[in-house]
């Protein structure tokens, strides 16, 4: 497995459904990666173009965007972690907000995906996050609890698992909590539970090349996950410079 306590900050890239061989091809001739080994730059490309990406590597990793929480079997369509280690996938997305919410998965989905990540030697990147109607009822951190105690394996640890705190709202929405709340907030998921306080705490909800900076700095706040920017070389080399 990567060692996470060797890299300073993570940037993800999460393609979602988007790209294609040609794309793929421009991206990565396109975008400069920072000469600051202690930066972890991640592409998630769709799963059917990781090992193409995975051949075009060039000081970034590549990550899958979920796995099938079946280890094998009749389960048509999915893909399991044994899969990805196949390919030497380093890093998975699990729980984003567009599985959780389109595809109905489950904190114990989460957890059961995750687990067996990090059995493949594969980092889960776990994906928490209140809606809006859950921050307007000041129900945040209730919701955060919840998720982290049952989404987060009882053996995953800091060497092993990575968080990401994605404000639903705030995800393709040009919207974001102001500094000081995503600062707080992820200081409340460090301080959590002592098993938290040492783990990379990334935050993901339409971070731009104009705000990148300011988040990444912020005390409590160890990289971002970026969606919609993450697609354009220009817009991403920004947010991963020095
Ligand atoms: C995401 O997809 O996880 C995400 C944060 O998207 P965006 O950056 O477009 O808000």
């Amino acid at each position: 497995m990567i060692k996470i306590n060797s890299f300073s900050s993570f940037f993800i890239a999460n393609w979602k459904l988007n790209g294609n061989f040609k794309f793929i091809d421009q991206f990565t001739s396109e975008l400069k990666i920072p000469n600051n080994v202690a930066k972890c730059v991640v592409i998630c490309p769709t799963s059917i173009h990781l090992d193409y990406i995975r051949n075009k590597k060039n000081n970034f990793y590549v990550g899958a965007q979920n796995v099938s929480q079946h280890k094998e079997g009749a389960y048509t369509g999915e893909i399991s972690c044994a899969s990805l280690s196949d390919l030497k996938i380093e890093f998975c997305i699990v729980g984003h907000s567009e599985r959780r919410q389109i595809f109905n998965e489950t904190n114990t989905n989460v957890n059961s995906k995750s687990s067996q990540l990090i059995e493949h030697d594969i980092v889960p990147i776990i994906c928490i996050g209140e809606t809006l109607e859950e921050k307007e009822n000041g129900e945040t951190n209730d919701v955060l609890s919840k998720q982290l105690e049952e989404s987060i394996p009882k053996f995953s640890n800091s060497d092993n698992t990575i968080i990401a705190y994605e404000p639903v709202w705030a995800i393709g929405t040009g919207l974001t909590p102001s500094f000081e709340e995503i600062n707080n907030t992820h200081k409340f998921i460090k301080n959590y539970n002592n098993k938290y306080n040492n783990y990379k705490i990334i935050y993901g909800g339409s971070v731009k090349a104009n705000n990148a900076k300011e988040i990444v700095s912020l005390s409590n706040v160890d990289g971002a996950l970026i969606g919609g920017a993450s697609l354009k070389s220009d817009d991403f080399t920004k947010i991963i410079e020095d």
